[in-house]
Formats: C-alpha cells, structure tokens, sequence
C-alpha cells in the first residue's frame, strides 16, 4: 500500500454563530441551554440542552450577544450576567492553552 492512500481523518467542523466561519469543533467553545433555560458553557461538548458554537473569542460572544444570534440559536433570553459570566468563562479559557 502506498503511503499516499491513507487519507487524513478529517475533524468535525462547526460554524460560529457570530461570525458564521467554519472551524474544527475543537477550536470552538459550546454554549448550552439546558432544559430549565440555564445558560452555560460546555467545555465537554457533550451536555444535554440545545447548543451554539462560538469562536475562542470573546469578540464573536460580544457580537452573538449584541445582535441576538446566540439567543437565536439557542431559543432561551441572554441576561446580561450571564454573558459577563460567559466571557469570563472563555477568557480563561484561552489562559490554559
Ligand atoms: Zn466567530
């Protein structure tokens, strides 16, 4: 067998809600309504709930946020906090690599 027939697995891609870019799953963030309409962020990408993609960047949450593109997608109300939160969140998120 040739070296060149083995085909690279090819990564999961996910589109940002904000600004719409196709990314592997794993560079994105998931945002999760959960069945009581809490808001959280799925670091395992596995939680229950209807769920949104977003780039690391608290610049596409911003924009998700402003234009009601994350409430949007996933059908429940951002409070404020919560987005505070959520920012907080992907910030440190970025800190750990
Ligand atoms: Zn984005």
């Amino acid at each position: 067998m040739p070296e060149t027939a083995i085909k690279k697995k090819k990564a999961p891609m996910r589109m940002c809600v904000a600004c719409q870019t196709m990314r592997p799953k794993r560079e994105l963030v998931r945002i999760v309504a959960g069945r009581d309409g809490e808001i959280s962020l799925d670091s395992t990408g596995k939680a229950a709930g209807r769920g949104a993609y977003l780039c690391r960047d608290t610049a596409c949450l911003a924009k998700a946020v402003k234009e009601k593109r994350l409430e949007r997608a996933l059908k429940s109300r951002i409070p404020a906090e919560t987005a505070i939160l959520l920012d907080r969140l992907i910030t440190e998120g970025n800190d750990s690599g």
